[in-house]
């Protein structure tokens, strides 16, 4: 039972502006690098995405790895670099949160708090970030259905936060040899008919190949995206996380253009 899913748009202030997510709005871009790895790389990042278009900057500072030797985040010491980052360009931040216990500090620097696709069903961390104000990017589950992923988001809402955007980052199906996940593009026309509330496309995550993202990027606003996540990072061969679906500052700039082309960009 679907209680909520009236809004039809979430708007979050930002240092530079008021940005509206939502089917009435223009297309927000949010791009940055998977990890927050130091303050040059995320301030010039910031800069360049900015510069390009983006009204968001995104950056993990606790990063959900598969494997527990890989590079975990810097946390609570990158969550003060996107601050410097913030406060260099303007920008809105986006960050996941993996831990209640970090709340309180991902709350203070983030404008939007990201829920990563493993934590989709996770409810003790649901019920506590729908009990706080800071609007809400929720992923979807890498097995969710849309249902599963719709009553992650009635959580959010009936805990009293009503600003929740979407994430669609790519599904697992039985083919995954070339691509890292299946982008799951027709959530977009199916999620329309199901609910109020904004949709972003993360390309990065759902290919997993930086030359597929641009594609990927474009077909998802011919079908009518609000919004879009995209990784970018200013040396990818030498990234933390991510590094092979990023896209280098230059390749984002060139794909902000294409994708006014066809929608209107924020
Ligand atoms: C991310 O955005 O870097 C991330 C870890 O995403 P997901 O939860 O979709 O895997
Ligand atoms: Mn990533």
């Amino acid at each position: 039972e679907f209680r909520y899913g009236e809004a039809s748009e979430v708007v979050v202030p930002t240092p530079n502006d008021r940005v509206y997510f939502g089917e009435h709005h223009p297309i927000v871009v949010i791009a940055g690098p998977c990890s927050v790895e130091n303050e040059a790389m995320i301030v010039e990042t910031a800069k360049r995405v900015k510069a390009a278009g983006a009204k968001f900057l995104r950056g993990g500072a606790y990063k959900p790895r598969t494997s527990p030797y890989a590079f975990q985040g810097y946390g609570e010491s990158a969550l003060d670099l996107l601050a410097a980052a913030r406060e260099a360009t303007g920008l809105g931040i986006i960050t996941e949160l993996m831990d209640a216990a970090d709340l309180p500090a991902v709350a203070r620097v983030a404008d939007i708090i990201q829920i990563g696709a493993r934590n989709m069903q996770n409810f003790a961390l649901l019920k506590k970030v729908g009990a706080q104000d800071k609007p809400v990017l929720l992923k979807r589950g890498m097995s969710a259905t849309i249902d599963e992923w719709l009553m992650a988001a009635e959580y959010l809402l009936a805990a009293g936060n009503p600003n929740v955007i979407l994430c669609e980052r790519g599904i697992r199906t039985f083919d995954s040899k070339y691509a890292r996940n299946t982008l799951d593009l027709s959530v977009i026309p199916v999620l329309r008919s199901l609910t109020h509330l904004p949709i972003a496309i993360d390309p990065s995550h759902g290919t997993g190949k930086s030359e597929y993202v641009a594609p990927m990027a474009l077909a998802a606003i011919a079908a009518g995206t609000d919004a879009l996540m995209i990784e970018v990072h200013p040396n990818p061969a030498k990234a933390l996380s991510d590094g092979p679906q990023s896209l280098t500052p230059e390749k984002f700039d060139r794909l902000v253009q294409e994708m006014s082309v066809l929608g209107k960009v924020v």
